[in-house]
């Protein structure tokens, strides 16, 4: 009889071992065989139901080798999920490889142009200004003499935002309509509201247009607005400072020549180029042959502004100037498409 279970369980432990054996032993499949050989109704349990019949000593034989094997077979099944974890995952380490570098993030081209720009204007004594996006349009044209019939004011040119409280639009006039500021002109009247002259400053910032856009026009870009305002200010002086600015810039050749134009809130209003850096004024694409390009807008600030500024124009003169910043980055990065700096592509960006 005893003779019997013995065989019965080591049956079992045999048939248990051939189903460890037979393909990968996942967790799953480990349980599923726990479950059907050592578990509560498992096979090896059901022999020992059999034991009743035994004697003493023969149950404890009996007994003995079944928790044997129990164990045994608890420790193959385990032997046999780890062997399959191993195959399974194989862990190469080379210590020699470079660690992964954190992505660090940089300023925009537009900010570290920018930046030295006004590290020139800096060294030459000017203070840096900056304001409102949201203009009104007594800022924004009436007081840089931009009449009212002006086609700069015109919807297809300009953003203006709708106001919902019309009380309140009656009630602050000045406020009546809003723009998003088309020039940083308007904080050369907001700055001299608390300065007196002798001022000497610059406002770089944001400006927005109603423009359609392609490779040369975008809806927003950045100017760089600059005034000066002292006794016997004259065209000299502007043309001196212009070109050491632009020389400081784009080097030590760069040559600069001055045409007249017109922009309301000068008189007279020059238009200043600088000899091309690309071909060297041979004649090149970007400067179209001429060897010239046209670098930014100036002038003697009209003395209708002055008053506007509740500066004596008897006693004081000066000289203003406003440059699309973004196209001088273009020149100077050879950037052939305005709206890279604008689309948050980090190929472009990285770049920089
Ligand atoms: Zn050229």
């Amino acid at each position: 009889m005893t003779s019997d279970v013995i065989k019965k369980l080591n049956k079992i432990y045999a048939e248990a071992l051939e189903e460890v054996g037979k393909g990968k032993l996942y967790a799953q499949r480990r349980v599923e065989l726990e479950i059907k050989y050592l578990g509560r109704k498992g096979k090896l349990n059901d022999v020992f139901k059999e034991m009743a019949v035994l004697s003493d000593s023969a149950r404890k034989e009996v007994g003995v080798l079944a928790n044997k094997l129990k164990s045994d077979l608890k420790l193959q099944l385990g032997q046999a999920q780890l062997q399959n974890k191993k195959s399974a995952t194989t862990i190469t380490f080379d210590e020699t490889i470079p660690g992964a570098r954190p992505k660090i993030g940089s300023l925009h081209p537009i900010t570290q142009f920018l930046e030295r720009i006004m590290a020139v204007f800096s060294t030459l004594g000017f203070e840096i200004v900056e304001d409102r996006e949201v203009e009104t349009t007594v800022y924004n044209f009436d007081k840089l003499n931009i009449a009212f019939d002006h086609p700069a004011r015109d919807m297809w040119d300009t953003f203006y935002i709708k106001i919902k409280n019309k009380k309140e639009k009656i009630k602050n006039k000045e406020e009546s309509s809003l723009v998003l500021r088309t020039h940083t002109s308007p904080v050369q009247i907001r700055a001299m509201e608390k300065r007196r002259p002798p001022v000497r400053l610059v406002v770089p910032g944001r400006v927005y247009r109603h423009e359609a856009t392609d490779a040369s026009h975008e809806t927003n870009f950045y100017q760089l607005e600059g005034l000066v305002i002292d006794r016997n200010i004259s065209v000299a002086n502007m043309i001196y400072v212009l070109h050491t600015v632009l020389k400081q810039l784009f080097g030590d050749k760069v040559k600069i020549r001055i045409r007249p134009s017109f922009f309301p809130f000068v008189e007279p209003g020059h238009e200043v180029d600088m000899s091309c850096i690309i071909c060297e004024q041979k004649g090149c694409s970007v400067c179209s042959g001429t060897g010239w390009l046209e670098m930014l807008g100036a002038g003697m600030v009209h003395p209708v502004v002055l008053k506007n500024m509740k500066v004596d124009p008897d006693k004081y003169s000066g000289f203003a100037f406003g440059m699309g910043v973004d196209r001088l980055i273009m020149l100077y990065h050879g950037i052939n498409d305005i709206r890279l700096s604008y689309s948050g592509d980090l190929r472009f960006l990285k770049q920089f």
